[in-house]
């Protein structure tokens, strides 16, 4: 019988309120992002807006899927890697929804959430290239767990475009001004920063504000930047597609709504002869969707949901999931 899902995602930025059925149809996808006045993300201003926002995130996903709470089997939300007030924030909300409403509740983990989102999209067993504002990581299913196989070194990949575009004079969030921008025609020699499997952007975004300091234009910049940080991306994952010998790359995270991005990874696995699953962009970015998504998937798998759902934890690491349903 098919079942309904929720999922509360509370991360960072965004707040979202996902439902979707066991055989994968969105009912609704429903957010509200936190944009910082000036400067970067503030853990407790972003916990605000999640609390503020939720009970409206929760209305309207049920306003749009014509659900009522009574139809929802488990309620999902989004356990960890994260900020720390706003995690306890959306598992607050998602343990008040459920408890007042007598329905079983998840911690999942939201990198695993953003890898598995991809097999919606016909992905069975990928490596999954996860930018997004606080993570940039490399991660796949081997041995039983999900191992992270290369990450950035220091700032996540969004965050240093968002940095950037900010010392640049534009708004938050700066990624997709910048890829507007980013026309050249010049490309400028920027440090390109890949360490074994790993990577690294602060040296990067450094360079690239000198240039534009030094009188290179803001297009031929954001340009560089792009092909640079991007390369670097790719070069990582191909790297973990021949350690790994999967034939599955899936794009996950904000930055991965880039068209530019998309372009390049669609390239580097057509020459490998792999095929690249690029989600939906609102499937991307941060949503409650594959929260509910990867619940739906320990549930079916006889994770003890019971068991598991008592503890938000910061340090939530990806290779530690108890990995019961492949
Ligand atoms: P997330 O943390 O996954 O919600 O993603 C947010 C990050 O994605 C922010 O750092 C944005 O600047 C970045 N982002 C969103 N759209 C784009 C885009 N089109 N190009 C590059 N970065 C983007
Ligand atoms: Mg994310």
């Amino acid at each position: 019988m098919s079942k309904i899902v929720l999922g509360v995602e509370s991360t960072a930025h965004t707040a979202a309120v996902g439902l979707i059925t066991s055989e994968g149809k969105i009912l609704s996808n429903i957010r509200a992002v936190y944009i910082p006045e000036e400067g970067g993300i503030h853990p407790r201003e972003a916990a605000n807006h999640h609390s503020e926002k939720l009970p409206f995130l929760f209305k309207a996903a049920f306003e749009e899927s014509n659900l009522t709470p009574q139809d929802v089997s488990l309620v999902a939300y989004a356990r960890g890697p994260g900020l720390g007030p706003c995690l306890r924030t959306g598992a607050t909300a998602a343990r008040a929804f459920a408890y007042s409403n007598d329905i079983p509740l998840l911690g999942v983990n939201h990198c695993v959430a953003h890898l598995e989102i991809g097999i919606l999209e016909g992905a069975t067993d990928p490596v999954l290239l996860y930018l997004s504002g606080g993570n940039t990581q490399v991660i796949a299913y081997a041995a039983g767990r999900f191992r992270v196989f290369g990450e950035t070194l220091d700032i996540g990949i969004g965050n240093g475009l968002d940095k950037f575009a900010r010392e640049a004079g534009m708004g938050f969030p700066g990624g997709p001004k910048l890829e507007k921008i980013a026309k050249g025609p010049e490309l400028l020699d920027l440090p390109y920063s890949v360490k074994g499997m790993d990577l690294a952007f602060s040296g990067l975004m450094t360079s690239a504000k000198s240039k534009l300091d030094s009188g290179y234009s803001l297009a031929s910049v954001a340009y560089s930047v792009q092909e640079t940080a991007f390369a670097m991306a790719c070069e990582v994952s191909e790297r973990a597609l021949a350690h790994t010998g999967k034939n599955e790359l899936v794009l996950g995270g904000g930055v991965a709504c880039n068209s530019r991005l998309r372009e390049m990874a669609m390239i580097m696995s057509q020459e490998r002869g792999i095929k690249c699953f690029v989600p939906e962009r609102a499937l991307c970015v941060d949503n409650g969707v594959m929260i509910a998504w990867l619940g739906y998937k320990m549930m079916s798998a006889d994770y003890n949901v019971s068991e598991k759902d008592n503890i938000v934890d910061q340090k939530y690491r990806t290779d530690m999931v108890e990995v019961t349903w492949r």
